[in-house]
Order: C-alpha cells, then structure tokens, then sequence
C-alpha cells in the first residue's frame, strides 16, 4: 500500500467496468476540506484572468498588445509533464497522470459571457485553440488533446471569466475512445465516414446549415438541448480546418449560443471538441451540452442518461427562435 505522500496523479481503469477515472490528489485536500458550506459570492477578490493581474499567472502565449487572448498554465491542473510516463498492466491498471492541462483567457473583459464576443475576437480564440492544440500534439507521449469549456454556474466552472481549458492526455481514452471505434466500424459497415450520412441520419433534427458547416441535434441526444457542430468536409483535426470553414464554423458557434440562450435564458453548459490527429478515419466537431437537469440517479447508477426534451422538439424550437435572431 501506497504512503499517503506517495500518491499521483493517475488515470486508473476500473477493473470491473473498465471505466477509467483521473485520481488528482495534487491539491492535498482532506475529506473535510469537501465539506460544503453554504456558497457566498466572493466579493472584492482579485480575479487572477483580469489585464493588471498577469503575475497571478504563468503564461505560455498571449496574442495582441496589450492582449486579446491569453495562454496560462492551469493552477489545478490533472495532468503534469513532470509526472513519468508510464502504463502499467496487472490486476490493477493505471497510466500515470502525465500531459499538459492548460487554460486559454478567452477575453481580458471579465464581466462578460462568451456568447457576446464579438466575431472577431472568438476568430481569435479559435486560431488561439488551434495553435496550442498543435504545439501539444508535439510533446512526448501525448495522444490526445481536448479542448473544452465550462461556462455557467452549474457548469462546473471555477472563474466567472470566460475561459477555455486544454488537456492534453497521455492515452485515448473515453468517449474519443468510443468514437473512433463506431466511425471505423460504421466504415467497415457501409464504406464510408458516418458524418457523410448525417444528414440523413439526422434529418428531422438539423439546427443549421451553411455551405461549409452543420449543426444537429443528435439522435441519442444525452441533455436537452444537446447540440453538435460538424464541418461537411472530412476533417479529423482542428488545424486541418481551411480559413472558411473556421469562419462559418465560428459563425455557427454564435448562432447556437444566442439562440440557445433565447431559449433557455442564461443557460449553464460545456461544450467539448472532438477532434485527434493521426487518426485520419475521425470526423472533427464540437458537442455542447447545456446543463439545464442535474443528472442523478439513473446516470449514475447505470451511466445511461434521461433526457425529457426529444431534440426533435428542441430542434423545432430551436428553428423558431433562429428565425427572430437572424
Ligand atoms: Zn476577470
Ligand atoms: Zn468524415
């Protein structure tokens, strides 16, 4: 048995499920440092993303003077490059919680929500996703790079600030795990990428279509109001994305946040890309889940999720309400 000071952070898998889960001790809290008090704003607190605040940080890039988009090492992070890899096998398997985990400052304006930036400057965070996502993908031992984002108090974020994080892992693991499977099974089915039927698969639940881009709302849709953005053309990874279809990808993005909050009101919700180099079989896109139900029982017991908006009933909604916003 490990001593207390002698645990990492680690990815272990579930020898009865084969689930993995992140173990990060880092931050040496105790069982009664989760004790949970009744939550109080925090008033007159320094937020460490602000423009005059930079040294509360330890920056890897920032783009425009002064900046407009800034690049941070994450203070919490799951993952460390001074961690050495290693996969272990046996009766208890584990990968060491080697990788980056990075956070992308959106914007140097706190008091505003991601969805109102300007096209523009979510232009800027997009080539600033990019970038980073590509420098990642260039260290030793890493295999897969997420870029995700929680936005909203139930979201899980930790800053008010918009802010996006970058995780680059040591494994394939999870849902991209799954992912690749199906489009290579579906491949091996039917000769072809499953994102080339989508408009069949989804036809009666098509949010939005540009000549380069395409936003659903997907058949097993896990949370109401589950959204997806695809590009039409065959891409497995962000960098590969031409300018025009970064454009119309972004535009898109816009499209469903306003039209989503429209909906919704100010709505919580993640959003997580889906993209990984070297697997040239994958088709990139962008899943964005608004956490407007707590999942709880049923999710966790058995890890199937309930949703009671069909998207077929979002997407009608949703095309409605897209009329009044453009
Ligand atoms: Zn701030
Ligand atoms: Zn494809």
């Amino acid at each position: 048995m490990d001593s207390e000071s002698d645990l990492r952070n680690e990815i272990r898998r579930d020898y009865r499920t084969g689930r993995f889960t992140i173990i990060a001790p880092d931050r040496g809290k105790r069982p009664e440092d989760f004790f949970q008090p009744k939550k109080e704003p925090k008033i007159g607190t320094k937020c460490p993303f602000d423009p005059g605040n930079e040294e509360m940080t330890v920056e890897i890039m920032s783009v425009g003077n002064p900046w407009k988009v800034r690049v941070i090492e994450n203070k919490y992070p799951e993952f460390s490059p001074e961690i050495p890899f290693e996969e272990v096998d046996g009766k208890l398997e584990y990968i060491s919680g080697y990788g980056y985990n990075e956070v992308v400052i959106d914007t140097p304006i706190h008091n505003i929500t991601f969805d109102k930036l300007r096209f523009e400057e979510m232009r800027l965070w997009f080539d600033t996703l990019i970038e980073r996502e590509a420098n990642l993908y260039t260290k030793n031992y890493i295999k897969y790079v997420q870029i995700f984002k929680n936005s909203g108090p139930e979201s899980g974020e930790s800053l008010i600030h918009p802010h996006t994080q970058i995780m680059a892992w040591p494994a394939v693991i999870g849902t991209i795990k799954d992912e690749i499977d199906h489009i290579k099974e579906y491949k091996d089915r039917y000769n072809k990428c499953l994102y080339e039927d989508l408009k069949e698969l989804e036809a009666d639940r098509i949010l939005i279509e540009t000549e380069k881009t395409i936003a659903v709302a997907p058949y097993a849709s896990r949370f109401a109001g589950e959204s997806m953005i695809v590009p039409k053309r065959h891409v497995n990874y962000l960098q590969d994305l031409t300018a025009e279809e970064k454009d119309d990808f972004i535009n898109v993005l816009i499209l469903i946040l306003k039209t989503n909050k429209k909906l919704f009101g100010d709505f919580s919700y993640n959003f997580s890309f889906h993209d990984i180099k070297n697997e040239p079989d994958f088709h990139l896109h962008l899943e964005v889940y608004p956490r407007l139900s707590i999942p709880a029982g049923v999710e966790f017991g058995q890890n199937v999720f309930v949703n009671q908006l069909p998207p077929e009933v979002y997407s009608e909604s949703f095309i409605q309400k897209l009329k009044e916003t453009i």
